[in-house]
This record gives C-alpha cells, sequence and structure tokens, in this order.
C-alpha cells in the first residue's frame, strides 16, 4: 500500500505551511488557526495525501463555517473501549486523534445524520461546495481502519478523527 508510518503533528504542521493552507488563508483572512500538538502523540500508519486532504477538508469547512472566527488543530493519544457516535462496535485499543473544532453557527440537529453523505450541502449553488468533502473524508478515515465523530459544543462544531497507532517493530 501506499501507506506508511509518521507522526500526524508532523502531517498538521506540513499542512499549515502548504500552499493550500495560504491560499485558504487568503480567502478567509480573519480565521485564526491555532494548535495544540500532544508532544508525546504515538505514530499512525497513514497515506500522507489523503490524511492531508482529510485535514484540508475539515478545515475548510470549519473556515466558511466560521467566517471570522477561530479554528483549533488538536491532538491527542487516546484509548477506544467501547463504541461512540454513529458506529456501532469499535475495535477496542489505541488511536490518535486529531480534533478540528470552530466557533462557527453549528450543525442543525436534523442535518447531523447525513452530513457524511455524498452531495449532502446546505451551501448556495455556485459555492465552492459541492458536498463531496465529508463523503470523501470518511472514506479515507475508514480505509485507514479509524472512526470519525461530530461533537456539537455550545457554541460551533468538533470533528474528531480517530487513526489507529502504529507501534511497529523494536
Ligand atoms: P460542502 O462543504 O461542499 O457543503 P461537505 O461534505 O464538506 O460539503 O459538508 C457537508 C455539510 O456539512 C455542509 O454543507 C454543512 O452544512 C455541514 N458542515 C460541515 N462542516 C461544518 C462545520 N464545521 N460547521 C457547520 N456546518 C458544517
Ligand atoms: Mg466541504
Amino acid at each position: 500500500s501506499d501507506k506508511k508510518t509518521i507522526n500526524l503533528n508532523r502531517l498538521v504542521k506540513e499542512y499549515l505551511f502548504s500552499p493550500e493552507h495560504a491560499e485558504l488563508q487568503k480567502r478567509f483572512p480573519q480565521v485564526k488557526v491555532d494548535t495544540k500538538l500532544d508532544e508525546e502523540l504515538l505514530n499512525i500508519s497513514c497515506s500522507v495525501v489523503h490524511i492531508k486532504k482529510t485535514i484540508l477538508n475539515l478545515v475548510l469547512n470549519a473556515a466558511e463555517a466560521t467566517k471570522e472566527g477561530n479554528i483549533l488543530l488538536q491532538t491527542k493519544n487516546c484509548y477506544i473501549d467501547s463504541p461512540f457516535g454513529q458506529y456501532e462496535e469499535v475495535a477496542v485499543g489505541e488511536y490518535v486523534r486529531l480534533q478540528i473544532c470552530d466557533n462557527g453557527p453549528g450543525i442543525a440537529a436534523e442535518d447531523i445524520e447525513h452530513i457524511f453523505e455524498p452531495f449532502f450541502t446546505r451551501k448556495k449553488l455556485g459555492h465552492s461546495g459541492t458536498g463531496l468533502g465529508l463523503a470523501v473524508v470518511w472514506n479515507t478515515v475508514q480505509d485507514h481502519g479509524g472512526y470519525i465523530d461530530v461533537d456539537q459544543p455550545e457554541r460551533g462544531s468538533c470533528f474528531k478523527i480517530y487513526l489507529p497507532v502504529c507501534r511497529g517493530e523494536i
């Protein structure tokens, strides 16, 4: 496969220095992006291109939602031991979690179960959105043996991606 063992913090940093992110910052000059990266973060096995595209899709949605607010990208090691979100079962074990939160208007309750469907969009025609961003994100996360969940904090949205830890041999 095209997957390699890598630290997700590195991909987040590479994304933030990418031409794609520079372009996004130009389109949304008021949006402030912060990071809170776990120094002890464990490695994952992933397709670098696909995970960077996933980060871009989620940051883009967050920027379009918040317009002049804040986006926080956060990484953390975590252990999953029980089902959550839309999942009926989970593979128990160690995961790396990437959280992308914004303080935009959030997602309507009746939309939550549809946002990962291809072509679901609430954006106006002619907008860059085609409703495919989250469907692609969902596929990428599946392909990595991971999970995605979305939280509705008091203000905004919080997307959480869980990717299995890859410890490799010693
Ligand atoms: P698109 O961005 O083209 O509309 P996506 O698949 O990326 O398609 O997202 C689908 C829908 O999910 C969006 O139209 C929007 O209604 C909702 N959504 C996604 N991310 C956010 C967010 N951070 N805040 C509010 N709504 C969101
Ligand atoms: Mg989108």
